[in-house]
């Protein structure tokens, strides 16, 4: 159908049809253009219109336009007419719009996207809708509610909140078996331990040292496994060492929401000192707000210099418990084996005064430290209980796999039935590979187990299309009225120490009692895939000085939804994350009544609805103001002044004692003696 067809069939003229098309993002290029069956649909829903025929005549055809549109006592009356009463005379063929109402079922958030699939429509069609609302939404964002009703109701179909209760419900309830842990239940659990440091400084050569030392061979003979974790005993009592050390590693997985560790081990050769990987690490483990212990090695060397590290570690914060401090420092050996005794007893100690507790009578739930498809038992998943105790036959969640499990079997290589807090197990019996860092759970039942990964399979799936969503400068310098941050975490790279000092006394100048601003890590040299993860795992933003990228590292930030902003100029640097600060406090809204109209007169104008003939009693109206209708006591309306004119002309202020009329946005129930009150608001930003 062309444009003038439509145009007489709605009682428009083409140039105002076309006027409605581009406010709908349908381009066309004049009233010969063609229209397709949908959006000829569209169109006429817009206008209220039913299926084809012209209906009730020109003002018939205009008016329910906007009457649809305010708020939401409208909104079921135009559904009815839409649906039942078609009486489609000689038109094509009615069915594509669903002939029932149709109820479209809605779980989570109401993506455009996905909306207009559930609708038929296309998503572009739907924004152009949204906008003739007011709501102007992307493709990927999602849509209130309210607003999804009403454009369900435009096209003849209702939407409900899934009410499926009967599986995700009790599948949440029953989840952890809630018993209330009886007092008896709650137990020490080993303390799980990450060894951290600069590179070639032993901890690899330590693991292995402990681990092989210390892992009392069963008699069952296992051949010791690698499960990205292993458990000693010492004096009776486990501890668990994750097998990846490094604060990459380790950052890697806090960026995925698993705080494995409890203790992180920060070793440092004595021969070599503290090294620039010994500060990010320990900048790391801060981060993560986990207790750092400190573990000197190769103390077997000649050239090993324990006081010097003590004293460097003092400089970075970490005063040696034996010179007054708070941080446990052992000089051990890897090579020879000295000390390691005491490491280990450091660390009893150490997760004693954590008093780290677990449950292990309750129903499994922990992290993934690693997985993958192997060849004869398909996937296995090495996870690290956190509470509660898995079992041979559970039904287990982790992420979006899920499975009953077939075998688990410990760090020697030796099948277990259990396995209680804080011991890693290999598992078998998943229907995929989980990403590491994922969280798994045990479900009473495989039925209530396949449901939650389903869900979870759903879930995943909106949660690609709204992408991942981490601090913005932008985003902070313009926050949602939702937003309630009241901390600016940075990661800041700088080219040389000097500079790098500089930006650090000068951002600690910026006082604010609203905002917290917090360095998660700064350092020296460019910014690297670890800085990022960092950034990730304490929604940081990334701010750079005179460094540049290394490579990869923008394509991770991007993946991890990480903003990274480079400066060459250190001012620049110090307003912008200034002005970010401001952003993150909420502005204050400060409403200033700025005039009067009573409506005298009311004109019709057609198809452009009404106008309210006025005249200006106090202040001022502006043709840029907001207005609201007031009938006696009751607000009719409150929205914005679309025109406002003096005679024929448009105005942009008419002030006190003059004539004017005015239109406002979606309104057009005047009457006369109806008062028009003009308003400004302002967004007044509050000082830090
Ligand atoms: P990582 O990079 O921190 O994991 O360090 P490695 O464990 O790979 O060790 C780096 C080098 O230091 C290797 O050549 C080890 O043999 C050596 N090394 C590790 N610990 C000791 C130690 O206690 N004494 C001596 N002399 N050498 C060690």
């Amino acid at each position: 159908m062309r444009v003038h067809e439509l145009a007489k069939e709605l009682g428009l003229t083409s140039k105002e049809l076309m006027d409605r098309l581009h406010a709908m993002s349908v381009e066309v290029r004049n009233n010969f253009a063609a229209l397709s069956p949908e959006q000829v649909a569209l169109v006429r829903k817009a206008v209220g219109a039913p299926a084809a025929a012209a209906a009730p005549a020109e003002t018939g055809a205009a008016k329910p336009a906007p009457k649809a549109a305010p708020p939401a006592k409208a909104a079921p009356a135009p559904a009815k007419p839409a649906a039942p009463p078609p009486p489609a005379p000689a038109a094509p063929p009615p069915p594509p719009p669903p002939p029932a109402p149709k109820v479209i079922i809605v779980k989570g958030p109401i993506i455009v996207k996905e909306f207009a699939e559930q609708l038929g429509l296309k998503p572009n069609l739907l924004i152009a809708e949204l906008m003739t609302m007011n709501v102007f939404a992307s493709i990927n964002e999602r849509i209130e509610f309210k607003v999804a009703q009403q454009l369900a109701s435009r096209h003849g179909a209702s939407i409900e909140h899934e009410k499926k209760a009967p599986e995700p419900k009790p599948v949440k309830k029953v989840e952890p078996k809630v018993e209330e842990p009886r007092p008896e239940d709650i137990q020490p659990r080993p303390p799980v331990v990450t060894f951290l440091g600069h590179v070639d400084h032993g901890k690899t050569s330590l693991l292995d040292r402990i681990r092989h030392s210390k892992v009392v061979q069963s008699e069952d003979g296992g051949i010791t496994q690698h499960i990205g974790a292993y458990t000693v005993t010492y004096r009776d009592h486990p501890i668990t060492f994750l097998d990846t050390p490094g604060h990459a590693a380790f950052t890697a997985m806090r960026a995925r929401g698993a705080n494995l560790t409890d203790i992180a081990v920060l070793i440092v050769a004595a021969d070599d000192g503290v090294m620039p990987q010994t500060k990010e690490a320990i900048q790391h483990a801060r981060a993560a707000n986990v207790c750092i212990m400190v573990a000197i090695n190769k103390i077997d060397l000649k050239s090993a210099v324990v006081d010097r590290v003590k004293r460097q570690l003092q400089h970075e914060g970490l005063a040696p418990e034996d010179w007054g401090g708070q941080t446990i420092c052992c000089p051990v050996s890897a090579v020879t084996g000295d000390g390691i005794d005491h490491l280990l007893e450091m660390i009893l100690l150490q997760s004693e005064m954590l008093e780290l507790k677990g449950n292990a009578r309750r129903p499994a739930q922990g992290f993934v430290i690693e997985a993958r498809l192997e060849a004869g038992s398909g996937p296995t998943a090495n996870l690290l209980v956190k509470q509660g105790t898995l079992s041979v036959g559970d039904a287990i969640v982790c992420g979006r796999c899920w499975g009953r499990v077939k075998a688990l079997i410990n760090d020697q290589g030796i099948k277990v039935r259990t396995a209680g807090p804080s011991i890693p197990v290999k598992c078998l019996g998943l229907n995929g590979v989980p990403e590491p860092g994922m969280e798994f759970v045990v479900y009473p039942n495989d039925r209530e187990a396949r449901a939650i990964a389903e869900e979870r399979e759903a879930a995943s799936r909106l949660q690609a299309i709204s992408a991942p969503r981490r601090a913005s400068l932008d985003d902070l310098l313009k926050p949602a009225e939702t937003q309630q941050r009241t901390e600016l975490a940075i990661v800041l790279k700088a080219d040389v120490q000097g500079s790098l000092e500089a930006i650090r006394q000068a951002l600690s100048g910026i006082k604010s009692d609203k905002v917290l601003l917090r360095i998660a890590l700064a350092g020296v040299g460019n910014i690297t895939g670890n800085d990022v993860l960092l950034a990730s795992a304490s929604n940081a933003i990334v701010v750079g000085f005179h460094v540049s990228k290394e490579d990869g590292v923008a394509a991770l930030a991007k993946r991890e939804g990480v903003e990274i902003r480079l400066y060459s100029v250190i001012y620049q640097l110090l307003d912008e994350v200034r002005d970010a600060m401001v952003g993150l406090l909420e502005p204050v809204i400060k409403e200033t009544v700025i005039g009067h109209a009573e409506i005298r007169q009311v004109f019709e104008i057609g198809k452009k609805g009404n106008v309210a003939g006025c005249m200006v009693t106090d202040g001022r109206i502006t043709s840029h103001a907001r207005a609201r209708v007031k009938r006696a006591d009751d607000v009719l309306y409150e929205g914005a002044v679309v025109s406002l004119k003096r005679f024929q002309d448009d105005a942009s202020e008419v002030r006190e004692g003059l004539e004017c009329g005015i239109r406002l946005d979606r309104f057009t129930d005047f009457k006369p003696g109806d008062v028009i009150e003009c308003y400004e608001v302002q967004k007044i930003e509050q000082p830090l």
